[in-house]
């Protein structure tokens, strides 16, 4: 038999590299930026546009390479940063693997210019999937300019593959945000689309975090210092009164890299233990100093975590030393044994996608119309859609049912309003008696075949979903003018994507006189809202662009829709009175979807009088 094996061709097994190495937009400005450090820059600048997909381009004024060194950088383990085994132990080099570029080339267009401070005259090269197609000397300055374009051109999986606008430049923002931070010394800029997004000249860490985060971070800061034989621990937390209700702003570096450590994170979050309530999250910008020797720097190009060898060790430092830290500046605990938990929203993002429909077990031969005859029928306004199997709760009630063994004038009222006719079933007796709310929770009704517990939080989220959807896709939403338009602040990366949300926002009526450098002008809200609540709606909406994992049928007005009904809900623990108990009830069945949040929760639960009954005699 003859032999079958045979060596990739380079191309191939860079293309095979580089869906390791670059999975998105974000992955190539994060291995340009990061090479631009390794190679001195003082300043570094990014441009990006639409996103990525058709340009990154990071120009530094770093060392710059030579004509040789610029055809070899695009070779796979092409690398000046190691140059035997012992050397990966001792490496204070953010790259060393040699493959971003070869893989970058393999996938994109790229151009590179790049000069020496003693050449005279620069190189440009010319790659298109791993191809040189070109080389020329230019005129450039000292450094480097690489434009990456067209990326995946060759993968076009890939590319249908690419989020969204904002979701790609989300991920770029935060590359961006962790190098800026973790490089404090060296000045960024970044561009999106030709407009500046950050200009951040080199600085002390307190300047950066400020002008990455906003001026009003200042104050938030108290600083944390601790050297030790195994680490040297520099850098901020935020004070617990700042603390978020989501896991925003956590930054830990390791010798200047961003890493991600659940561990590590646990030592910071317990020694502000007693100082948060449950479900905040504290704001932190750590900064570990270790030798080079006690970490596993051989991680995978893409991964943020990172195995050290005195990991219990540095759990006690990292969190007394915060410990310490809050207790300096007065931060004392204080501690609320009134604190009920249970009144806190049950907002986590761990929410299943994928709804559940309850079961429903129906009495196929119930008849409505027996059940009372002296019951008598509230107007109701609201007009049923009959769409989803919940329905069959309330049985067949077409007035031309044979079925009828109710009185004349029933059957006439009955006729002469079909809709009217299907809420008695929900309700029966006076108004009183209808509806019972069960520890400001749940919602009780009755129904025809037993009684039905409405999850208020969850019902109410789907009813606003449905109605903010409604509004923004079919009506034309209702706007209320402010009289004196709203100022709110944001930072750079938000004002970005709440410009790219203006035009969803407007079609739920908010209404922007600007939208601008640190400044969101709002004019118009939605009349289903109040003023005070807008900074909470556009803040949480933020929050949920950033960790919204988009699927197929991801959009933006879907996600807008989501988080307004979230942010808008009735809360668990808010007590209603009876009308709006039965608002609840009618307006929830009349949902397209009543069965499930828009988050995929269980919105209710029935209980037939069969099952009562059982547990009664059993
Ligand atoms: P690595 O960073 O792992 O060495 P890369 O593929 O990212 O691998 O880069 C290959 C080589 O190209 C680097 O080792 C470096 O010598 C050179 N290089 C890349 N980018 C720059 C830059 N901006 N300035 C100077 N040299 C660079
Ligand atoms: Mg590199």
């Amino acid at each position: 038999m003859s032999d079958i094996i045979q060596l990739l061709p380079d191309h191939v097994a860079n293309q095979i590299a580089a869906g390791e190495v670059v999975q998105r937009p974000a992955s190539v400005a994060k291995e340009l930026l990061e090479n631009s450090i390794d190679a001195d820059a003082t300043h570094i600048k990014l441009i990006i546009k639409e996103a990525g997909k058709t340009l990154i381009q990071v120009i530094d004024n770093g060392k710059g390479m030579s004509a040789t060194d610029a055809r070899l950088s695009f070779e796979r383990h092409a690398t000046s940063k190691i140059a035997k085994a012992e050397d990966l132990f001792l490496l204070e080099t953010k790259g060393f693997r040699g493959e971003a570029l070869a893989s970058i080339a393999a996938i994109a267009h790229v151009e590179m210019k790049t000069k020496q401070e003693a050449q005279e005259i620069g190189t440009l090269l010319k790659i298109e999937g791993s191809k040189v197609t070109e080389q020329e000397v230019v005129t450039t300055p000292t450094g480097t300019s690489i434009a990456v374009k067209n990326l995946f051109y060759n993968i076009p999986a890939r590319r249908n593959f690419l989020k969204s606008t904002s979701i790609e430049t989300r991920h770029i923002l935060d590359e961006f945000q962790r190098v800026a931070l973790a490089h404090p010394n060296i000045g960024f800029s970044m561009y999106h689309n030709e407009n500046e997004l950050y200009n951040l000249k080199a600085s002390n860490l307190r300047q950066r975090i400020v002008s990455l985060f906003g001026k009003k971070t200042n104050e938030k800061l108290v600083p944390i210092n601790e050297e030790t034989d195994i680490v040297t621990i520099q850098g901020f937390v935020a004070k617990p009164e700042f603390a978020k209700k989501k896991r925003g702003e956590q930054f830990f570096f390791v010798n200047s890299r961003f890493i991600k450590s659940a561990y590590l994170n646990h030592a910071v979050a317990s020694a502000f233990d007693e100082l948060l309530s449950p479900g905040y999250f504290p704001t932190y910008f750590l900064y570990l100093t270790v030798p080079p020797g006690s970490i596993d720097i051989n991680i995978h190009p893409t991964k943020t975590e990172i195995k050290f060898d005195n990991e219990k060790a540095l759990y006690a430092i990292l969190r007394s030393t915060v410990k310490h830290g809050l207790g300096q500046f007065n931060v004392a605990p204080v501690l609320d044994f009134n604190k009920d938990s249970s009144m806190e929203t049950p907002y986590t993002f761990t929410e299943t996608t994928t709804p559940k429909t309850p079961n429903i077990t129906v009495d196929p031969t119930f008849n409505p119309f027996k059940s009372d005859p002296s019951t008598s029928y509230p107007k109701q306004t609201y007009t049923p859609k009959p769409t989803a199997n919940w329905e069959s709760l309330y049985v067949d009630l077409e007035p031309s049912s044979t079925e009828f063994e109710s009185s004349p004038t029933e059957i006439i009222s009955v006729i002469s309003d079909e809709k009217e006719a299907q809420i008695p079933l929900l309700q029966e007796e006076t108004s009183s008696s209808k509806t019972y709310q069960l520890h400001n929770k749940y919602i009780i009704s009755n129904i025809k075949s037993g009684l039905v517990v409405i999850h208020q939080h969850l019902a109410h989220q789907r009813i606003l979903y449905e109605e903010y959807l409604e509004n923004s896709t079919i009506k034309e939403a209702m706007s209320q003018q402010l009289l004196f338009p709203l100022s709110l602040s944001f930072i750079p990366s938000d004002i970005a994507l709440i410009q790219e949300m203006k035009a969803d926002l407007e079609s739920t009526g908010f209404g922007f006189e600007t939208i601008a450098d640190e400044t969101v002008i709002v004019k118009g809200i939605p009349t289903t809202i109040s003023e005070s609540q807008v900074s909470i709606i556009l803040e949480q909406l933020l929050e949920d662009i950033k960790n919204e994992i988009p699927d197929a049928s991801f959009s933006q007005v879907d996600i807008l829709a989501k988080s307004m009904a979230k942010s808008m809900s009735i809360k668990t623990g808010t007590t209603l009175d009876v009308k709006e108990q039965e608002e609840i009830v009618n307006k929830l069945f009349s949902c397209k979807d009543p069965n499930s949040s828009p988050y995929g929760k269980t919105t209710f639960i029935t209980m037939s009088i069969d099952e009562i009954d059982k547990k009664f005699n059993s």
